[in-house]
């Protein structure tokens, strides 16, 4: 038997008894705000001002971290290999111990970058879980972290943090805010901001209602909604290039970007598969067949209104 990975962990325990919340960052090792934002988010947190139970996970997959990379040296990507396997692989190990955390919890939220290729356009996202209940309850996190898109997807995507979740009936939300290898201050801002506003939604913490800043609220029914890397996909290796930005709109068939051979000779066009709003766009210009080169969340308005 492998050894058993340990998760590092910061708990605060609040003087009265409540909901227990867990909040993980650094799932993939190359997104940086959340790992701030916890360790910031950590010392904001007094057991006088709190109910309930916040454990946090500033880097979860540590390994890949230290890789500089997504995934460990296994190559695995966590965030589709949960629950995992208490006797696998170093990312399986990981994930197990990632989903006895969850098991465990009442609450959960889990924050994400696009990492070191993608950006990705502020968002709470969670699944359009069968259980109306769950389901509510997600929507209504993921409004109170109030960030520009909440956004429920397709609930039948497996292997994630939230499809254990998901799997144990616990209400759970996950972050995106930018990536391209940076750690953008507003993003850490953001991430501790809306953490504290969704604990204050829980009625684990009291703090004035922040001025509303959710500007579209999706639900995307389709299958392999909220999954990035099926979208808009590669045709080719090369060089993306690309003058869209996130947060625009953009109609069907307009051009996303353009796929270039090093020489510039042979450019294949990426059409928007649909039309809406730019939730999700390749950053990092050198691409293989198959990378996805962003995402078009279905908003209902096109980029005429
Ligand atoms: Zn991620």
């Amino acid at each position: 038997m492998k050894n058993i990975v340990e998760l590092k962990t910061i708990t605060c325990r609040g003087k009265r008894p409540g909901p227990k919340l867990l909040i993980t960052g650094g799932v993939h090792g190359d997104e940086f705000e959340p790992m701030v934002a916890i360790r910031r988010l950590a010392k904001r947190l007094h057991k006088e001002d709190l109910t309930g139970t916040v454990t946090m996970v500033p880097v979860v997959n540590e390994e890949a971290f230290l890789l500089c990379s997504r995934t460990a040296s296994d190559g695995l990507d966590l965030a589709r290999t949960c629950p995992g396997n208490v006797n696998g692989s170093i990312t399986e190990r990981v994930a197990h111990q990632l989903s006895n955390l969850i098991q465990e919890a009442d609450y959960y939220i889990d924050l994400h970058t696009g990492g070191t290729t993608m950006s990705i356009y502020p968002l709470a996202g969670y699944m359009l879980d069968v259980d109306l209940k769950v389901r509510d309850a997600q929507h209504n996190m993921a409004r109170a972290f109030n960030l520009p898109l909440v956004w429920g997807t397709d609930p039948n995507l497996d292997g994630r943090s939230l499809s254990v979740a998901r799997d144990a009936g616990i209400p759970a939300i996950y972050v995106e805010y930018h990536g391209a290898a940076v750690c953008d201050p507003s993003g850490v801002d953001a991430m501790v901001e809306g953490c504290l506003n969704t604990m204050n939604h829980l009625q684990m913490l009291t703090r004035p209602e922040p001025v509303p800043s959710v500007l579209y609220d999706v639900q995307e029914t389709r299958s392999d909604s909220g999954f990035f890397q099926r979208s808009h996909l590669s045709p080719c290796d090369g060089y993306f290039e690309t003058d869209r930005l996130i947060g625009n709109f953009i109609n069907r068939g307009e051009l996303l970007g353009t796929v270039v051979d090093p020489l510039g000779e042979t450019r294949v066009d990426i059409p928007a598969e649909t039309t809406g709003l730019i939730n999700c766009l390749r950053t990092f210009p050198s691409v293989r067949k198959n990378d996805s080169l962003g995402y078009i969340v279905e908003t209902g308005k096109n980029s005429n209104e």
